[in-house]
């Protein structure tokens, strides 16, 4: 299972140290959520904080965009070194034509899914993503509650790509901690996000890690 520390959720006041700390807790992937206070009502960071996470750590950078008009700033991400662009389906008549666009950039490509949205948005951009991500809350703050209703679409999901014979990764996002890690992974889910599970744990990163892997097996 893929672990991709969430790092909206870091302490920010001493950054570069917790990223060392996340890499060597083990987390595969630093996942950077991006929010314009358009899409989802939050703000937080953009393409700069690409760089202060490259500076400290090799892990790749998985980009979650929850902006409106993505296609416009997929370019920036690309340059600062995104290894995944993710994009909304919702709101985005041209979802498809900006995934195209984020795989000419050489990057790889994700469609993500509210908690709303039905399943049949996606069905067509399967061919064409390395990943789909399902949000487990409603984008826009971390530290919110899993939703359970969301594991039968996963379930149906990870189906729907067996019988297309594809290799596309499922992602889950939103309120994943120790206690809800194995039902996620049973469901079929491949990518596992985790924010407030890792940088809030009590006894910091390492045990929340360690929590979420030892839970997940
Ligand atoms: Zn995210």
């Amino acid at each position: 299972m893929i672990l991709s520390a969430s790092i909206i959720s870091s302490d920010f006041t001493n950054f570069g140290d917790q990223i060392i700390e996340t890499e060597k807790a083990g987390v595969d992937w630093l996942h950077i959520d991006v929010m314009d206070g358009k899409f989802v009502p939050n703000i937080t960071i953009g393409p700069f904080m690409l760089d202060h996470c490259r500076k400290v750590s090799n892990l790749p950078l998985d980009v979650h965009l929850m902006i409106v008009e993505p296609e416009k700033h997929i370019h920036a991400f690309a340059e600062h070194g995104a290894n995944r662009i993710g994009i909304h389906t919702e709101n985005n008549p041209n979802a498809l034509r900006t995934i195209q666009q984020i795989r000419e950039l050489g990057v790889k490509p994700t469609i993500v899914l509210n908690p709303g949205t039905n399943l049949t948005a996606i069905e067509y951009f399967l061919p064409f993503v390395d990943m789909i991500l399902v949000m487990t809350v409603n984008p826009g703050y971390s530290g919110q509650l899993f939703m359970p209703e969301m594991l039968p679409k996963i379930s149906i999901l990870k189906k729907m790509i067996k019988e297309r014979n594809l290799n596309t990764l499922i992602q889950v996002d939103g309120g994943i901690n120790h206690t809800n890690i194995n039902l996620v992974k049973k469901a079929g889910a491949d990518v596992i996000v985790a924010a407030t599970a890792i940088y809030k744990h009590s006894d910091g990163i390492m045990a929340g890690v360690n929590a979420l892997r030892s839970n997940a097996s």
